[in-house]
């Protein structure tokens, strides 16, 4: 990105989503920390090469350069391409009008560390200096259910989570949303968040990460503050949201604090939502109390939506940020990412980014050679004989067996996961892989890349033979 100049109004508003999503990448490492620190700086441009930055304070301004600039900047030129080596220039600027943060998430957790200089006494950043906690800014506005694609992925989250919002005594209580990394358990949270508090906003709603939960109970601690923390989430919280559950595994007190917590609202009857990457039963070190009270509500999970429902979603992002979009290129787009919304949607607004600033119309020969330029998985390195041997070793299966006419289940199973992965990795035509799979007919091959495709969309475990596999071909590639 470094030469190109994006001049256009429309170059500026990609480059600046792609500055959104770089932030957004990086902030995952460490979401509360980020957030906070984070609120107190602001994007003024993208410009030559240039990321302008202004900053509250010198104190900002410096704990951002010193912990999350190098993975921002990193993140930025993956989503603009340009030279590696050719650092990113950051100009930055003080500026008293950025206000102090308000969310209740960035106002009480802890600073993560002090200056050098800073005596332990010494009064805090303004930073913390805010009493009012507001909701708005800790959600996306994005984050709505009219934003959200439906499909058999994920309509049961959908549905539960719709029901949730519309009040009254909980149907199901807790709901519990299981999902992996990026397929929507945040944005169905924040939607239930947004419509709970357009149709009655006097509802106390409070939402929270349960690492943020943790930070604010471990501050309760120290400053002798657990009136006000358990009020906050007791007493004071008509529903409560809490994202990203696991987090809490192996620490206990926060644990213990929790589980009252839960009692308390569930016996009130006032909803509690969580979120999580895995199910109640494989949530690790997870005292048995609570993961029963977890499942014993509605466990709704989502799965990797299936080729349709990303097309879908890449069409609606598209709208939704301005970008023109052929159908061919959605589907192309959709093809190329498979198990990740939150990549897909990056890797969209990466080729809007750089369609702009290089001037270019987002058509399939573009977003082709992109696609291959970028894809972290460089499908032409690998070979059939290398799928089928990461197949063999994940079902303790001979490559003999597996080429075999042997129709037991289990050994089927495996020869049409391995031709599915074939096809999704190398884009090889049907009759080759027929060919390749002890010389069987395309339309076998055609059926059970079908039947994978299907079932990984439904079934979990399914889903998960197919991550371990494609982990073992990741990382034999490295
Ligand atoms: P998770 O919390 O499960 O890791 P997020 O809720 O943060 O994932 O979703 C990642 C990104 O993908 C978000 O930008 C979200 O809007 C988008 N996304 C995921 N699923 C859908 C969907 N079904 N429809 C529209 N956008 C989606
Ligand atoms: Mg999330």
């Amino acid at each position: 990105m470094p030469s190109d100049t994006p001049h256009t109004p429309e170059a500026k508003h990609h480059a600046t989503e792609a500055f959104r999503h770089a932030a957004e990448s990086t902030r995952r490492r460490s979401p509360a920390s980020f957030d906070q620190w984070f609120s107190g700086i602001q994007l003024d441009g993208i410009d030559d090469g240039v990321l302008s930055l202004a900053a509250r304070d010198e104190f900002v301004r410096d704990w951002v350069k010193n912990h999350f600039l190098p993975d921002l900047l990193d993140a930025m030129r993956g989503y603009l391409g340009g030279d590696p080596q050719k650092a990113l220039e950051v100009r930055w600027r003080i500026s008293g009008d950025i206000p102090a943060p308000v969310s209740e998430p960035r106002r009480s957790s802890p600073p993560p560390s002090r200056r050098p200089s800073e005596a332990p006494s010494a009064p805090r950043p303004r930073l913390a200096a805010v009493p009012r906690p507001g909701l708005a800014d800790a959600l996306n506005p994005k984050h709505t259910f009219s934003n959200f694609v439906v499909g058999p992925s994920n309509e049961l989250a959908y549905a539960a989570a719709l029901a949730s919002a519309a009040g009254g005594r909980p149907r199901y209580n807790p709901l519990f949303i299981a999902g992996g990394t990026g397929l929507g358990k945040t944005h169905l949270m924040h939607a239930i968040a947004h419509q709970v508090l357009a149709e009655r906003p006097d509802t106390r709603v409070v939402y929270v990460s349960a690492e943020h939960f943790t930070n604010a109970f471990i501050e309760g601690l120290q400053h002798h503050k657990m009136d006000e923390f358990r009020a906050r989430y007791r007493s004071q919280c008509d529903l409560l949201l809490v994202d990203d559950i696991q987090f809490l595994a192996g620490r206990e007190q926060t644990q213990e604090e929790f589980f009252h917590t839960f009692n308390a609202l569930h016996d009130a009857a006032r909803l509690i939502v969580v979120t999580s990457d895995k199910y109640p039963q494989q949530l690790q070190r997870m005292p048995e109390r609570l993961v029963s009270r977890f499942g014993s509500g509605l466990v709704a999970d989502i799965q990797t939506p299936q080729l349709e429902t990303r097309v879908a979603i890449v069409r609606k992002k598209a709208v939704l940020e301005g970008i023109e979009l052929s159908d061919e290129v959605a589907v192309l787009l959709a093809q190329g990412v498979p198990s990740n919304v939150r990549e897909l949607e990056g890797a969209l607004i990466r080729l809007a980014a750089k369609a702009s600033l290089t001037g270019r119309p987002i058509d399939f020969e573009f977003v082709q050679s992109e696609m291959a330029l970028v894809s972290p998985r460089r499908p032409d390195m690998l070979s059939v004989e290398d799928v089928q041997r990461a197949v063999c070793s994940h079902f303790r299966l001979s490559n003999s067996e597996l080429l075999s006419k042997d129709r037991h289940k289990s050994v089927a199973f495996a020869r049409q996961v391995a031709m599915y992965v074939c096809r999704q990795r190398l884009k090889s035509s049907f009759p080759e892989l027929g060919r390749a799979f002890g010389n069987r007919d395309h339309t076998t091959v055609m059926s059970a890349v079908r039947r994978v495709e299907t079932l990984r969309a439904r079934d979990p475990q399914v889903n998960a033979h197919l991550e371990a596999i494609e982990q073992k071909l990741a990382s034999s590639e490295d």
